[in-house]
């Protein structure tokens, strides 16, 4: 008798047949069932028990997540399952739903072609779904939905079949609206999810069960029979678990409605891809090609105690081989692929190959982290910048109690960096005070539990400290900029960037690398919002959110010392004259040069001191400013703490922007300046008997307030040691 596939053995088999393969993601507002949901998918597809799956957590397996539960990290598993007599390859990966973690998800989502998107069935959309979607759809990546806890409809709340049916329309309805504003416009019709086609499941994660209307009609089965069962008790609900399993509901879901990655990459590439499409290697992306050169893209790198860093990588093109020698793109990196693995939850298997479309684990890229190239060419065009939805808005200083332990701190928070690319980190071996950056005090808090608690380290934390922006208000004049030889003289001016460009540049709409000559894309990108032809032409420079442009006209010699101004640009814009802190917004423009006429004086030397110079004077003159990061948040009170709830939000500077009454609950908007948010958890618990329960919506940088303004600028400069009476403007 032959002897009977192991599922390695199946696993390894399917990433050959690209049309067979899912690589899919789940994402859900927090607490709206997205552990609970994918343990008993796993258990059905036999990964983990039956009975502990909804109880286990096994993609929380981190302790900081069971205890918080919130899920961290993401856990990534390679399943089978079989779907009118064939078998399918589903490549799932665990995404965070929390939006303080969204740099988890965004870099998830570069690797996968579908989500599932989960919505509570009680509560609806909430502010993370959105989120989520937004992300999801961004990267050209393919939602259906699973509406979840409907068991509460039926045994909580008691919803007649017809309000039970009005909720999930409703639910239906406000996921479509969402797709309607923010999918790709080319794919809107195809993207909506639709009952009658099956691309909306609902059901219990809890309870194990899930009906979609193709499921329905396949077995007869009606929304009566639910309600019966129910009215049965614990015995029909273990019948209906039987009956409309779960698993086998939002699997063949996934298969159906998902793309394979031969399909996906057709139209995904375009969008997160760098390179021409019309070239050779843009072929063989397109069409996923097995037989092209190999191109991947690492989603994260987690740093494991056994094998080292191990990134999670996908296939785009060509396959990859263990012993393969690859280039990292744009670092220069020439390295190696020791292990490569499959992954069953927590644990890993070690495989030969990784071919085109699969997502699998490798260990030896030295030096790689998240949203890394790799290729076996050296010079193939990189995966576009992952943008993070979020920048860093809070800081704190991590030292270690005892001094010997200050290596192991450093060599940890570099780890966390690799894991989580949005959390900033700045060393300082002198003073020992290391700077972390993140997207909120909870994102902070969070790592400060995995040092203390997973690594052992005594350490002790500042208080949380606020990032600011700097930026101009007003055109300065021409102001001139002397090299230290006195020999080249650079005219500047700067001046506030127009709002459309500055928002799109902060959400990755507009993302550049490198501007190459007469570079046909990016100047269709900054027209696209507004800018004219002739002043898209002349952009030299992006960092951050601040533009370098070349006004000047036949100046001899000023291409070969461009280098050195965009160095001394990119330099300088990140620490501003006023406090240090990273200027935002600007266009930096170069009217004239005079320039010696010998290479020997106009070097790096003399040039960067010119431009730097140049840069804080016209700053100074261009009516400058700090901008504040300001967050949106939404918070749900039960009606009686309303008072209670908005007092709070004025008094810590905020300001109301929407009051709606949904039941016996009041859903408050609100916009609250990062620098009054410390503590709000606590504060809102209190005054409201712990009822009411806040969520981030949006994070953006504000005007301060005049009369803030001098005092901020002068503690900053405090803490940071700079001379308080130093000019302003
Ligand atoms: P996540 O934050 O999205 O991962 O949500 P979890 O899976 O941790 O679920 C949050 C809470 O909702 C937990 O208390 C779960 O037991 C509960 N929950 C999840 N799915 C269901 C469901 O289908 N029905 C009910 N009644 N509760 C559920």
């Amino acid at each position: 008798m032959a002897k009977k596939e192991s599922m390695i053995d199946k696993i390894k088999r399917l990433m050959y047949q690209t049309d067979k393969i899912r690589n899919i993601g789940i994402v859900a507002h927090v607490d709206h069932g997205k552990t609970t949901t994918t343990d008993s998918l796993l258990a059905g597809a036999g990964m983990l028990s039956f009975e502990v799956a909804g109880k286990a957590c096994a993609t929380d397996f981190l302790e900081v997540e069971q205890e918080r539960g919130i899920t961290v990290q993401n856990a990534d598993v390679n399943m089978v399952h079989e779907y009118k007599g064939e078998e399918y390859l589903i490549n799932l990966i665990d995404t965070p739903g929390h939006v303080d973690f969204g740099g988890h998800v965004t870099r998830a989502m570069r690797v996968i072609d579908g989500a599932v998107v989960i919505c509570d069935a009680v509560e609806g959309v909430m502010p993370q779904t959105e989120t989520v979607l937004r992300q999801a759809l961004k990267e050209k990546v393919k939602p259906v939905l699973f509406i979840n806890k409907v068991d509460r409809l039926i045994s909580e709340i008691k919803l007649t079949p017809e309000k039970m049916q009005e909720q999930l329309m409703k639910i239906i309805y406000q996921v479509n609206e969402l797709i309607r504003k923010l999918a790709p416009e080319e794919e809107v019709k195809n993207w909506l999810v639709n009952v009658q086609e099956g691309s909306v499941a609902f059901g219990s994660g809890l309870e194990k069960w899930a009906m979609s209307f193709p499921f329905m009609k396949e077995t007869g089965l009606s929304f009566k029979d639910v309600l019966d069962f129910y009215a049965k008790g614990e015995e029909g609900i273990k019948e209906l678990q039987q009956k409309a399993p779960l698993h086998k509901v939002l699997l063949d879901m996934i298969i159906n409605h998902l793309p394979s990655p031969k399909e996906a990459q057709k139209y995904r590439i375009p969008r997160i891809w760098n390179g021409d499409v019309n070239s050779e290697i843009g072929k063989h992306l397109l069409e996923c090609d097995p037989k092209g050169p190999l191109v991947a893209c690492v989603s994260k790198v987690t740093v494991d105690p056994q094998a080292g860093e191990i990134a999670l990588i996908r296939t785009f093109s060509g396959t990859l081989k263990k012993g393969q020698e690859v280039y990292l793109i744009g670092k220069n990196i020439k390295t190696k692929v020791q292990q490569l693995y499959v992954f069953k939850g927590d644990q890993r298997f070690p495989i030969d190959e990784l071919p085109v479309g699969n997502l699998g684990g490798v260990v030896g890229l030295r030096d790689v982290s998240s949203g890394d190239t790799v290729s076996e060419l050296p010079d193939v065009a990189p995966f576009e910048e992952l943008k993070h939805l979020f920048e860093p808005v809070v800081t704190k200083a991590f030292e270690a109690k005892s001094p010997k332990d200050l290596p192991k701190l450093i060599d940890a928070l570099r780890a966390i960096h690799k894991e989580d690319p949005t959390v900033h980190v700045k060393i300082n071996r002198e003073t020992g005070q290391n700077l972390v950056s993140g997207m909120g005090e909870l994102h902070l808090e969070i790592i400060e539990d995995k040092l203390k608690r997973e690594m052992g380290l005594d350490i002790v934390t500042s208080p949380p400290i606020v990032v600011y922006r700097e930026t101009v208000t007003a055109k300065s004049p021409i102001v001139e900029g002397k090299s230290p030889n006195k020999h080249n003289k650079l005219y500047f001016t700067i001046e506030p960037l127009e709002e459309p460009i500055y928002k799109a540049l902060e959400s990755g709409e507009i993302s550049v690398e490198k501007i190459k000559k007469k570079d046909e894309e990016v100047i269709q990108k900054f027209m696209k919002y507004g800018m004219s032809r002739d002043e898209a032409k002349r952009i030299k420079g992006v960092h951050n959110s601040n533009l370098f442009i070349d006004n000047t006209r036949g100046i001899i010699h000023l291409g070969e010392i461009m280098e050195y101004m965009l160095q001394a640009f990119r330099d300088n814009m990140d620490a501003g004259p006023l406090a240090k802190e990273p200027i935002a917004r600007t266009k930096f423009v170069i009217h004239d040069a005079k320039l010696h006429e010998d290479a020997i004086h106009r070097g790096p030397a003399q040039i960067i001191p010119a431009v730097r110079e140049a840069l804080r004077e016209a700053f100074l003159q261009a009516k400058p400013t700090l901008l504040e990061p300001v967050q949106t948040i939404r918070i749900d009170t039960p009606e009686e703490y309303m008072g209670n709830v908005t007092k709070l939000i004025t008094n810590r500077r905020g300001q109301l922007l929407d009051v709606q009454q949904e039941g016996g609950n009041t859903i408050i908007l609100a916009k609250v300046p990062v620098a009054n948010m410390f503590g709000i958890t606590g504060d809102l618990r209190s005054v409201s008997e712990g009822r009411a329960v806040w969520f981030l919506v949006d994070s953006t940088f504000e005007r301060i307030p005049k009369e803030l303004e001098a005092e901020t600028i002068k503690r900053i400069r405090e803490r940071k040691g700079i001379d308080p009476n130093a000019r302003i403007a």
